[in-house]
């Protein structure tokens, strides 16, 4: 009879901690059936597609039903569902400190919301370490792109520190620069002279005193927050001190000429650089509005309470500013929104990244709130998509990423709804396929309620 008790006991201990697992397709074949595929190749929905996936790639796709290699699969119903490339975070922070812990909780959560790929853009050492586990399978996370310890006005004093700082962190393994502001006409140059030298990309911000036609012709790999394009279109600009232009020319964006974007645009086209706009910065923290009502969002549970003080008082303190003018936020918003459509008409590259977390942009979620801002701007929700999809695969020069084809990583979101339709689809997540391991909604819960802060 004890026995009898024990088994019984330990049925209900196994099943009252029943963990949703992640389902590898490594050595094994998972079939999302009866899916309404969006390719992403052009803008289309083709109706009641299957997938094959195995060994973390597409193996097939084609009308349901008739792919071999499909029975023994496990199988995922795509009934009513609509599925996509997984995203990627083109402007994220990891933390930059030694607790691998936190770097990977971070990486996490944007998985979890469907972000396979992010650009780290505040490098450091253990970085690359949690790059190199993800690579070989070691830890689960988005694929990792990462640049390594900023250069900025703080880091780098002399020409020789820069170009020093540039070989080392070519020697480490890094992807490529961040750039922060500060830099000098003679930094820049040191930078840009050694980049070129070690062949080591470089990005992020166009510091003040080197502004936006110095750094097009060095030929930035992407300019992100769109630094300096608003400031460009300010006569008299020269004349004008950094501290009343303020961040992205929040105190002064009411004085863009806009007749001026065209040269803007003919800049960043002819030298190929992406634009990663970050919007959510312009949106979400300029334009704050009362930002106790910003970090009552659901999402801000995965925020220490820390950080959402220290997003409070950002927004406090800009406000406070006695520059700070909320018509002149209101027209940062609508140039930078003119600038995009000029972007998105002449063929300029647009990445999605919001910059999270920076100032009110969860991991993950602040993605999808980017998107919108695009759709805000005027691209359709297609082009949107093609930010942090199709556009991703071709500034990381592979055409496996960002897109739903035989021989592709198996890297998707199903959806409840179409995004084409309305972009806000793209939050109403069924599953996430991060390199071929399929996460259900079941686990995706599961393992966000893990993540979840004081
Ligand atoms: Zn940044």
């Amino acid at each position: 009879m004890s026995r009898l008790l024990t088994i019984i006991f330990l049925l209900i201990h196994c099943y009252s901690n029943a963990q949703e697992q992640l389902i590898s397709s490594s050595g094994k074949n998972i079939l999302i059936r009866n899916v309404n595929l969006i390719p992403m190749e052009r803008e289309v929905v083709i109706p009641r597609q299957d997938i094959l996936i195995r060994d973390g790639k597409i193996a097939a796709i084609g009308n349901t039903g008739t792919l071999t290699g499909s029975k023994d699969a496990f199988i995922i119903d795509g009934t009513g569902k609509f599925i996509i490339p997984g995203l990627a975070e083109m402007h994220a922070h990891v933390p930059p400190e030694d607790n691998l812990k936190a770097i990977e909780e971070t990486g996490f959560l944007f998985a979890l919301k469907g972000i396979t790929t992010i650009r780290g853009m505040l490098g450091h050492p253990r970085h690359i370490e949690y790059r190199n586990k993800i690579n070989s399978g070691e830890i689960i996370g988005p694929r990792f792109i990462t640049s390594g310890p900023s250069l900025s006005g703080g880091s780098v004093k002399t020409a020789e520190e820069a170009s020093a700082m540039v070989k080392a962190e070519k020697a480490a393994g890094y992807d490529f620069l961040k750039l922060h502001p500060g830099l000098t006409p003679e930094t820049f140059a040191a930078i840009e002279k050694t980049a070129k030298e070690v062949n080591i990309p470089f990005a992020g911000h166009v510091s003040y005193k080197v502004g936006v036609w110095r750094a097009i012709d060095a030929g930035y790999a992407t300019i992100d927050h769109m630094d300096w394009f608003v400031e460009s279109l300010v006569p008299g600009i020269d004349t004008i001190p950094e501290s009343a232009v303020g961040l992205f020319a929040v105190f002064i964006a009411d004085r863009a000429d806009e007749s001026r974007i065209p040269k803007l645009i003919n800049g960043l086209k002819s030298k190929n650089i992406y634009v990663v706009p970050t919007e959510c910065i312009t949106r979400r923290w300029f334009a704050a509005g009362d930002p106790e009502l910003l970090i009552a969002a659901p999402e801000m549970k995965y925020m220490s309470s820390k950080t959402k003080t220290s997003w409070v008082n950002a927004a406090k303190n800009l406000q406070q500013n006695p520059s700070y003018k909320p018509a002149t936020v209101k027209s940062l918003i609508e140039v930078r929104h003119h600038i995009l459509r000029e972007c998105q008409k002449s063929g300029v590259g647009i990445l999605l990244g919001s910059g999270a977390p920076q100032e009110f942009d969860v991991p993950g979620f602040s993605a999808h709130q980017e998107l919108q801002y695009y759709v805000d701007a005027g691209l359709t929700p297609y082009q949107a998509l093609v930010t942090g999809t199709v556009n991703v695969g071709r500034y990381l020069k592979r055409t496996d990423i960002g897109i739903i084809k035989p021989g592709a990583v198996a890297d998707l979101i199903l959806l409840g709804a179409d995004p084409l339709k309305n972009i806000s689809a793209t939050k109403d997540i069924n599953g996430v396929m991060l390199s071929g391991k399929w996460m259900s909604e079941s686990y995706i819960i599961q393992e966000l309620k893990k993540l979840e802060k004081d």
